[in-house]
């Protein structure tokens, strides 16, 4: 009754990783994506210095990187008062990322190679087919999952089920694990744009009292814009998001003339609310990674390396939960998967949630800049937390949140 040992349902970041390294591991595996690749994905397109290493794991750093991504040396975040805290990559603070710079690239790019991975690696894709629910045994345990596929409902059987179908993860819902976030409740409109001025080599967060805007250079010429605001706003952009994002930016003294001749060369992509974070990223027969298991919010720009890295994971406790020889055995290494993650994504879960909280209060970020601003050695040890490379406790110490915020 079997049809694969692992099903993987998505091929964003999160399945491609845990497929490459399954597959390569010489297990059967079988990626499903309702889309068909490339495909595009609402992102500020912004990699880690460390997410390098596993492109690299995974065979796609030199292809992400002939594909034209743009370099990034560091991030600047200009806080409502004007104050720009600027951290780069490479500091005297000692720690080094795999590589010195971060990478901007479009998702249509970074996944459809993503996928590639997989595929290369053995992993069998099948584009085109959404899932609509889990199959159960009598037990309960997950069993496979029912699929539509041009209309045609189907079912594929599995010894596991790896759910990496995003933040409105069907599976997580279904096995009654999502948990939406009441707060912080925000959206986002993504577009990206040709001939925005005086782009860098830095990322850039603008944040304003009503939200904020990612801006970074993804090369060929193309600039990314992600704007997030509350989702109480949702109202005033429904019937043009268009012209409420260029309304949006026009309004801004300092990002105006950068866009006065800027030609938007993508249509501009609604997402959110997006805080969520399941009860436990596993149950018996299945596991969850990437967004379907945790997500917070854009600002700290780094769910595609928490997407990667869960996927590697995952794989290893996969292996592990298909030797069992007991279907109860097989719950233990998916149990130790949640456990492992939660040490491994814990202090910076931590340090996502306090900059969520500051970057919505302009009184508590324009405090931080104006501190920051001051401390070039703070604002890098900072940035290399948010790139991956600079462990969060780093910052989850009283002296530094004391001098960030000179309380
Ligand atoms: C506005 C915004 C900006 C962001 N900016 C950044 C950034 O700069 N840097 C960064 O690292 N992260 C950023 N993120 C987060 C990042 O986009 C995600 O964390 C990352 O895409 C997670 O990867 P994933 O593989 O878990 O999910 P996804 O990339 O969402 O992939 C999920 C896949 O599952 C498929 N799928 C969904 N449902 C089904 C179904 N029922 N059946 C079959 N297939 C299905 C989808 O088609 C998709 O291909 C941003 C997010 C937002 C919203």
């Amino acid at each position: 009754m079997i049809d694969v040992d692992v099903l993987v349902v998505g091929g964003g970041p999160a399945g491609s990783s845990a497929a490459t390294f399954l597959a390569r591991a010489g297990v059967d595996v079988r990626v499903v994506d309702r889309a068909h690749f490339p495909r595009p994905k609402p992102c500020a397109e912004y990699l880690s210095p460390e997410a390098s290493r596993l492109l690299d794991a995974m065979g796609a750093l030199e292809r992400v990187e002939q594909s034209g991504a743009a370099q990034l040396s560091g991030i600047s975040v200009r806080a409502p008062s004007g104050a720009v805290i600027k951290g780069d990559f490479i500091a005297s603070h000692g720690f080094r990322g795999f590589r010195d710079r971060g990478l901007s690239v479009r998702r249509e790019v970074l996944d459809a190679i993503l996928l590639d991975c997989a595929r290369d690696a053995g992993a069998v894709v099948c584009e085109g087919a959404r899932v609509t629910d889990v199959v159960r045994d009598p037990t309960q345990r997950v069993v496979g999952v029912r699929t539509l596929v041009s209309g045609t409902p189907g079912e594929i059987r599995a010894r596991l089920v790896i759910a990496a179908d995003g933040l409105r993860s069907v599976i997580a819902h279904r096995l009654g694990l999502a948990n939406v976030l009441r707060w912080p409740r925000r959206i986002a409109l993504v577009s990206h744009y040709s001939g925005v001025g005086e782009i860098g080599a830095h990322g850039e967060m603008h944040v304003e009292r009503d939200g904020y805007v990612g801006i970074a250079d993804v090369g060929h010429g193309i600039t990314t814009v992600a704007l997030v605001v509350p989702a109480s706003r949702a109202r005033a952009f429904s019937e043009d998001r268009a012209a409420f994002l260029d309304r949006w930016l026009l309004a801004r003294p300092h990002l105006a003339p950068r866009f006065a001749r800027a030609e938007r060369v993508s249509p501009v992509v609604a997402t959110g609310p997006f805080a969520s974070h399941a009860r436990r990223a596993w149950s018996p027969g299945a596991a969850l990674v990437g967004d379907a298991a945790d997500f917070f919010d854009p600002f700290t720009g780094e769910g595609i390396y928490a997407a990667m890295r869960g996927g590697e994971m995952l794989a290893e406790s996969a292996r592990e939960s298909l030797a069992a020889t007991s279907p109860r055995a097989s719950d233990a290494p998916l149990a130790e998967y949640d456990a492992a993650r939660r040490r491994e994504f814990g202090g910076k879960w931590l340090v996502e949630r306090v900059i969520g909280a500051v970057v919505g209060s302009a009184p508590l970020i324009n405090r931080a800049a104006r501190g920051l601003s001051a401390r070039k050695d703070m604002a890098d040890l900072l940035i290399g937390v948010t790139g991956d490379f600079v462990p969060p406790r780093e910052v989850i110490r009283l002296g530094y949140v004391w001098r960030v915020f000179g309380i």
